[in-house]
């Protein structure tokens, strides 16, 4: 994964690069392009919603700018992190650990399974070494599974203490539910108000198929990244003016070279040229 090299939080996944061909042999590009950023703001050239320059949302620098649906980051102000987040992964379904492995499969996490069994829930083994973990419960009868009498009372608080509140509940259920209502239900039956607590800070989701897993851990874990590696802001102002110009630079001639420019091409294109054109005036009066 991919993060900011002045404040070090979560921006992209490696495995939402999209490779751009340079204009020349040979040629280095200065930023790399994915398909989608996690904290990061735009500006307000987003009225067109074609074109806009991106800021790190906790240090405020400018990363690079989105054109059309390219992200574009400018190198210098990434940085490769190799760092994994390692998570431990609990459920009384076999079939539900062995899902959530095959799903974080090549991905940038280290899954670790532990099958639970329900008569060993009040002394569970926790997995060492991990920063994260996750607790999967089949919805079924049973609804009390925090608090006093809850089914997961102990192991949630040893991983909570574990991984620092790095505990995502998933609840897993085969039919469509009505979140809020469950959630109250759960959260006021039987002394569970921790229930209620999770959902607001979004360590508790639901899932009726796993198959959306991927984008719903993808914003978790980008959460839990920055948890576990607290930020230390360190003001370091990078002037990304050529950076900025080489760009522009690319985007333009790729855009000119549209055979059949769409009216969107057309609009992206005069923006990147008033942007450039701004910018040159930047240089100047400088
Ligand atoms: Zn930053």
């Amino acid at each position: 994964m991919y993060i900011c090299s002045i404040c070090n939080c979560f921006l992209a996944y490696k495995q939402d690069e999209i490779y751009k061909y340079p204009l020349r042999e040979g040629e280095q590009l200065n930023f790399l392009t994915f398909k989608m950023i996690e904290n990061c703001k735009e500006d307000q050239f987003k009225k067109y919603d074609l074109f806009s320059h991106l800021y790190c949302k906790f240090c405020d620098q400018e990363i690079g700018m989105r054109i059309g649906k390219d992200f574009s980051i400018y190198k210098c102000q990434l940085q490769e992190s190799l760092g994994s987040i390692n998570i431990g992964v609990y459920s009384l379904k076999q079939e539900l650990l062995q899902k959530i492995s095959q799903m974080l499969d090549k991905t940038c996490y280290q899954c670790y399974l532990q099958p639970l069994l329900k008569k060993e829930l009040t002394n569970v083994q926790i997995i060492p070494n991990v920063n994260a973990a996750i607790i999967i419960h089949q919805v079924e009868s049973r609804v009390l599974l925090l608090g006093k009498n809850g089914l997961y009372n102990d192991l949630a608080q040893k991983l909570w203490k574990q991984t620092s509140g790095n505990v995502l509940l998933i609840l897993y259920d085969k039919e469509e539910t009505n979140q809020e209502e469950l959630v109250h239900n759960l959260a006021t039956q039987g002394e569970q108000p921790q229930i209620a607590e999770l959902f607001q800070s979004q360590n508790l989701v639901f899932f009726t198929k796993l198959l959306n897993l991927n984008s719903i851990l993808q914003k978790y874990f980008a959460k839990s990244y920055n948890q576990c590696y607290p930020i230390d802001i360190v003001k370091k102002e990078e002037d990304v003016t050529n950076e900025k110009c080489l760009l522009l630079t690319y985007y333009y001639q790729r855009y000119k070279q549209i055979d059949h420019p769409t009216q969107d091409d057309k609009l992206t294109l005069s923006l990147i040229k008033q942007s450039r054109k701004q910018l040159k005036f930047e240089c100047k009066v400088q």
